[in-house]
């Protein structure tokens, strides 16, 4: 049975499935800020969903990663033996984990001690991989949010997003961490008058069931929108604050932090089953098993690999992220002001401009050929988590079309000429309908999860980490203030558990 047909057999609200139809080709809904490369491929969606554990041998480097090899961190391990019993485990050192298990070990009761535990380098997942943008969604996801939650639920998420994007930005500041942080104007920029009138609308609609648009900028005089976004044919430009940073460094100073208050961090340790009962489980690795009453999931992605119950739900999903020299046209004081989502009726483009560190340009997600590498993916199923896969062609061509025919970067009258240097790959924990799985693993007392954060992670993982930690220490989800929709609940999950791990657990969650 394919994946549309079972959800639609089960649907209890709805699907991802009727939410993305339109990714492909934007008719009616605009993608929610970090869904922008998500895009459809029949082949894939016709296939059930496999997962696996993170690759621990030839997996490409990001920019990220290669910037911090001499690093000690990046295969630190606080003891050389793996302790036999410890209070809470965290699987995963991304920015989930990482920043879970620091709020615990902060918190005024914290656990006596607590264990990281990694498949591979530090940081080495989604994190290290990503683009390294933090751009709350202020307005563009509204419609929709609003078709899946509701419109008080998706007026909490916009809401959020804006709290997060400023809990990360008051972080890196009030500990004066060094990891290339900007802070300036993003720009979604509209390339169509049909998905032009669509943001219109959307804006519209957001304005009017209250949302705060009080810090959005909006042109939506052509010549002033290419004027402002250099991009020839722009129709409409919305503008408002956003930042981007180095990820793995952020990461490392969190992880400085929390060994400093008792920590042990175990690289190159992946935990290959759980087993036990309610509050009472044991983690295996190769290096021995750790007995605990609590785990907590930050695996993202490979959460299924763990957690079979969640297979359907998040969905691992290479994602491509190109590394581009601009032309010098485009450098020293010409040099690009904003990140950009470029958003077209195929599909959009993100880019981060390290401005504060060496101008290089990031392309995250280069929606337009983005099915072409789902349908690269659907070949073989074990490519949905194989992060080896360096210079995807068809993702870099659709990236050069925008820098030909958008920028207009061929043949600069004098200087360097635009290079297209590098991309990179990292696997995106797609969540099935929109929004991350937060909290208690129903029907297992004592494991915990916060997975399913899309291209987005960034925009998010600063309040659902801290929330999960206060969760596991006893708050209620009220006491969260995160948007109830984030809540992991055991309907939730079987809404969107594919049909082949329904069978494997008789469909019983
Ligand atoms: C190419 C790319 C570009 C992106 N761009 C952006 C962006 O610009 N802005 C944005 O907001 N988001 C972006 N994202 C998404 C963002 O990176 C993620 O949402 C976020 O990093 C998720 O963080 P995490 O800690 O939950 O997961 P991860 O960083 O993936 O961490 C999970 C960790 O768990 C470990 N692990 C998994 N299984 C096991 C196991 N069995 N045992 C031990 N360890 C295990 C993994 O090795 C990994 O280190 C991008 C993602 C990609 C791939």
């Amino acid at each position: 049975m394919s994946l549309t047909k079972l959800s639609s057999f089960r649907a209890i609200g709805k699907s991802v499935d009727t939410v993305r139809m339109n990714v492909n080709n934007i008719k009616e809904a605009l993608p929610p800020v970090g869904d922008e490369g998500t895009g459809t491929s029949k082949a894939l969606d016709d296939q059930p969903i496999t997962t696996g554990r993170p690759l621990e041998k030839g997996m490409s480097l990001s920019l990220w990663l290669q910037s911090v090899r001499n690093n000690p961190l990046l295969n630190h391990r606080t003891t050389e033996e793996l302790p036999k019993t410890a209070d809470v485990v965290v699987i995963g050192s991304g920015i989930t984990g990482s920043l879970t298990a620091l709020s615990l070990l902060q918190s005024s009761n914290p656990p006596k001690s607590v264990v990281l535990l990694e498949a591979r380098e530090l940081c080495s997942g989604a994190t290290g991989r990503n683009a390294g943008h933090c751009k709350p969604d202020q307005w563009r996801g509204f419609t929709k949010y609003k078709e899946l939650y509701g419109t008080e639920e998706a007026l909490k998420i916009l809401a959020n997003e804006q709290k997060t994007w400023e809990g990360v930005v008051q972080y890196i500041k009030e500990h004066k961490v060094d990891c290339d942080l900007w802070v300036g104007k993003t720009l979604d920029v509209l390339m169509t008058d049909d998905v032009a009138a669509i943001a219109a609308k959307t804006f519209a609609d957001y304005k009017e069931a209250g949302g705060d648009v009080s810090k959005i900028q909006v042109t939506i005089d052509q010549q002033e929108a290419e004027k402002i976004s250099r991009l020839k044919g722009a129709k409409a430009v919305y503008a408002w604050d956003a930042s981007n940073l180095h990820p793995w460094k952020i990461v490392a100073h969190i992880n400085k932090r929390s060994l400093d208050l008792g920590l042990n961090l175990q690289t190159w340790t992946p935990v290959t089953r759980i087993t036990g009962s309610s509050n009472n489980w044991k983690i295996h690795t190769d290096r021995g098993e750790i007995n605990t009453p609590v785990v907590i999931h930050a695996t993202n992605a490979y959460a299924g690999a763990l957690l079979p119950e969640t297979k359907g739900a998040i969905r691992p999903c290479p994602h491509m992220c190109n590394k581009v020299l601009p032309p010098s046209t485009f450098a020293g004081s010409q040099s690009l002001k904003n990140s950009y989502a470029v958003i077209y009726p195929t599909g959009s483009y993100t880019i981060n401009p390290r401005f504060t560190s060496d101008g290089i340009l990031l392309f995250g997600g280069a929606a337009p050929n983005q099915p072409k590498l789902l349908d690269y993916v659907a070949e073989d199923q074990s490519r949905r988590i194989d992060d080896s896969l360096t210079n995807f062609e068809p993702v870099t061509d659709a990236v050069k079309k925008l820098g030909t025919e958008g920028f207009e970067w061929d043949n600069p009258e004098r200087g360097s000429e635009v290079l297209y240097d590098y991309a990179w790959s990292g696997i995106i924990g797609r969540s099935a309908d929109q929004v991350p799985f937060i909290g208690a693993v129903p029907g297992k007392e004592g494991q915990w999860m916060c997975a399913g954060h899309n291209g987005h992670g960034m925009a998010r993982i600063f309040t659902c980490a801290p929330a999960l930690a206060e969760l596991v220490l006893g708050s209620t989800w009220q006491d969260t203030g995160l948007p109830n929709c984030f809540q992991v609940t055991k309907e939730r999950l079987e809404r969107h558990l594919d049909a082949e791990a329904a069978t494997s657990l008789g469909a019983k969650l």
